[in-house]
């Protein structure tokens, strides 16, 4: 077994004796600088001696036998048509299957050529070589798995395998089975032009297939087969040149896209033109209204910077943490890593998953939480020479600009990029000295294995080279700064799905979210976040005025527990003091809020006088009915009137909205037009207001995925 982090933090403080190690943990002070405290660090021979994580590997790794096996377990439950069983097995089997050596890596952030047009059709070229038999494992995975997708009609996903399997030695003889499938594809998907094409240069190509005349005469009749199938286009454009025999691997079988906003802000494009960024000295960046914003109105729309999926978690893609079905395409150098698309692939590769593949069997074994592992990703997604080019520029912005502008590019925009994570709060000053020790000992662990990968530290060229110390100091610096970052702006991804009458709520990973970041926190937030995959939305909750404030929630909330127990959890987590509106009231626990709606003034908002119906304060009378030129200016209302339109409201909302069933704009509509008459009309916090945001959170948990993020 390998050693934790906190075994081997142990260890380091056992190295000193006495008040040696009163002096080490003195040099972790809030108020001195990162870049002293790991420059301390780097410097303690202790710290390299004990703080250095031992080799470490896999239990499994790619091993041909296995592969093999399940390759068999998968034809034998396809005897037995077990479709859907035998293609799990073929995916256990591509898994484990060793892949061939990869080409040089692309530099950091250049993807990889996919191969397009390397290989010459037809698919029956006789100048390849042929691979012997025992390393085509993977390739004849693939072709198996391509079967079970053909059957199951996933056609891109089928066209994708086909080629693969092209692409890693499949048998020549055997290719006419690949191409008849390929074929079959191309019609389902309508496509039947191409098909005709394809299935008539592989007949001409047959000719040179080095095999036996049964296999001829097998291969000729399947293509023929397939060919009869095509009855709308009989003739075809022989030699279409768009064919090579990667072609069918390039296929997009889904991408994830998050959306753009209608009306973005010119500024901060992922936030809509009724939100900006606006600073205080006592807030900080916080976002405000430029306009009154209503109920259920989009705030928001942003793509994380970086994401990590939490080790636990199966059955999602660790690129773009969409369910990936268990048709999985791994990394091809660990069993560990996989993804759901040959793009998400190829782009964890060539970022990230290119440094931290080495490293993984640390990164597990150490027990890393999620935080340290995010602030990690957001160094390896940047290659060195990027990030020494980037930290430079950004240490002089924090020191020469407003901090209004901080994160702002160029253009003066504010977009997701490393400046506007850089940028981020890391709380340093709030935070106690014990935080700040921890954060250099993982930054120092994090620093000693991206060596270890040696595929970070890398010169001009791209080739490996040994980092100075003041290239340690640099990115270990960068990184104790991310981890800061990370525990005070990571948000955690959820997985919602109904099963049955239920709603599962599943933590899947976490995520960094620039502009959301700025979003401050409110026990009452005013808007509601969901994440879905690597994307974010933001909604207003409740009537929002121009001017206004729009928080979320950090995760608690003045219904579930009392204003002591959250300031508590909020200062050690997040290191400030709240003091939102439901701290500053000490509102009462959901459980003690009154059933009963109190009335409040349009003027002052201050509830009415039970009694005669009258502000107190304005001295307007709410209890006489409307003339009609009243009516349209509307700085009062008649209390009975109102009283009967939020009456009327509930009814539907109880009836058609609570809870939500299809998840369509008429529900949301209820529901929004339910919470502008509470906001406008009555005092807050009530139980109906709540219940009808809790609405509107579930209406949108199922309607963004469907409706908003495809
Ligand atoms: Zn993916
Ligand atoms: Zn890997
Ligand atoms: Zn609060
Ligand atoms: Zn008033």
């Amino acid at each position: 077994m390998s050693k934790t982090l906190a075994e081997l933090t142990d260890k380091f403080l056992s190295g000193f004796e006495g008040c040696a190690i009163m002096e080490v943990v003195d040099s972790f002070r809030s108020k001195k600088p990162l870049v002293e405290m790991m420059s301390f660090l780097l410097g303690l021979p202790e710290a390299h001696l004990h703080l250095t994580p031992a080799e470490c590997r896999w239990e499994e790794e790619k091993n041909a036998n296995a592969a093999e096996h399940y390759r068999a377990l998968g034809n034998a439950l396809y005897d037995r048509r077990l479709t859907a069983q035998a293609l799990q097995m073929f995916s256990t089997s591509i898994l484990l299957a060793p892949h061939p050596p990869r080409r040089p890596y692309p530099a950091a952030g250049e993807k990889e050529s996919l191969g397009g047009s390397e290989t010459p059709f037809p698919p029956f070229s006789t100048e390849e070589e042929e691979e012997d038999e025992g390393k085509q494992v993977l390739s004849l995975a693939y072709a198996n798995r391509s079967a079970m997708l053909l059957e199951l009609k996933r056609y891109p996903a089928c066209l994708r395998d086909i080629g693969l399997a092209l692409r890693f030695g499949y048998p020549k003889r055997l290719r006419y089975k690949l191409v008849s499938r390929w074929a079959r594809c191309l019609i389902a998907l309508d496509r039947e032009k191409e098909a005709v094409a394809l299935l008539d240069a592989a007949l001409e190509g047959l000719g040179s297939l080095p095999c036996d005349e049964l296999t001829l005469a097998n291969a000729k009749v399947s293509l023929l087969m397939v060919r009869q199938l095509c009855r709308k286009a009989a003739s075809s454009s022989k030699g279409s040149p768009s064919f090579s025999l990667s072609a069918p691997a390039l296929a997009k079988e889904r991408e994830f896209k998050v959306p753009k906003l209608k009306n973005e802000n010119r500024s901060a494009p992922a936030l809509s033109s009724a939100v900006k960024v606006a600073y205080t000295r006592a807030k900080g960046r916080h976002l405000v209204a430029t306009r009154d914003i209503n109920p259920g109105e989009l705030l928001c729309v942003e793509k994380s910077f970086a994401t990590v999926l939490d080790s636990e978690v199966t059955g999602i893609c660790s690129h773009c943490l969409a369910d990936h079905k268990g048709i999985v395409i791994p990394c091809p150098e660990c069993t560990v890593v996989m993804f759901c698309s040959l793009e998400c692939q190829q782009e964890a590769l060539s970022s990230y998953h290119r440094v931290e593949c080495p490293i993984g069997p640390n990164l597990t074994g150490l027990g890393l939480p999620a935080h340290v592992l995010l602030a990690l990703r957001i160094v390896t997604k940047m290659s060195f020479k990027k990030l020494k080019k980037a930290d430079l520029q950004l240490r002089k912005e924090v020191e020469t600009r407003k901090p209004a502008t901080l994160g702002l590019n160029g253009e003066d925009k504010y977009v997701s990029s490393y400046r506007s994570v850089y940028h981020l709060n890391t709380n340093q000053a709030q935070r106690p000295d014990l935080d700040l020790f921890n954060a250099c000992v993982v930054a120092f662990v994090l620093l000693k294995l991206l060596q270890k990968s040696g595929r970070f530290f890398c010169g001009e060229e791209g080739q490996p080279c040994t980092p100075s110390h003041e290239d340690l100091v640099l990115v270990g610096t960068a990184l104790c700064s991310h981890v800061l970052r990370a525990t005070c702006n990571g948000l955690t991804i959820m997985n919602h799905t109904r099963v049955l009458e239920k709603t599962l709520h599943v933590e899947i990973g976490l995520g960094l979210f620039p502009t959301l970041s700025l979003a401050n926190h409110s026990c009452d937030p005013t808007a509601t976040v969901l994440t879905y995959q690597t994307g974010s939305l933001m909604m207003s909750l409740s009537f929002i005025q121009k001017g206004g404030e729009v928080t979320r929630s950090y995760g608690v909330s003045h219904l579930h527990m009392e204003r002591k127990e959250r300031r508590a959890l909020l200062q050690e987590g997040y290191h400030f003091l709240c003091d939102c509106r439901a701290c500053k009231g000490d509102w009462p626990l959901f459980k003690d809020i009154s059933n009963s709606l109190t009335l409040i003034c349009l003027k002052c908002s201050q509830p009415l006088c039970p009694l005669s119906l009258q502000c107190r304060n304005c001295k307007i009378d709410y209890n006489k009915p409307l003339t009609k030129k009243e009516a349209k200016v509307s700085n009062r209302y008649f209390w009975m009137e109102i009283l009967h339109k939020v009456e009327t409201a509930k009814l539907e909302f109880a009836f058609s909205a609570n809870p939500p069933v299809n998840y369509d704009e008429d529900e949301k509509k209820v529901i929004c037009d339910m919470l502008r008459l509470l906001a406008k009309y009555t005092k807050h916090p009530t139980k109906i207001v709540h219940a009808v945001r809790n609405s509107l959170d579930l209406w949108l948990m199922f309607w963004a995925p469907a409706n908003y993020f495809r």
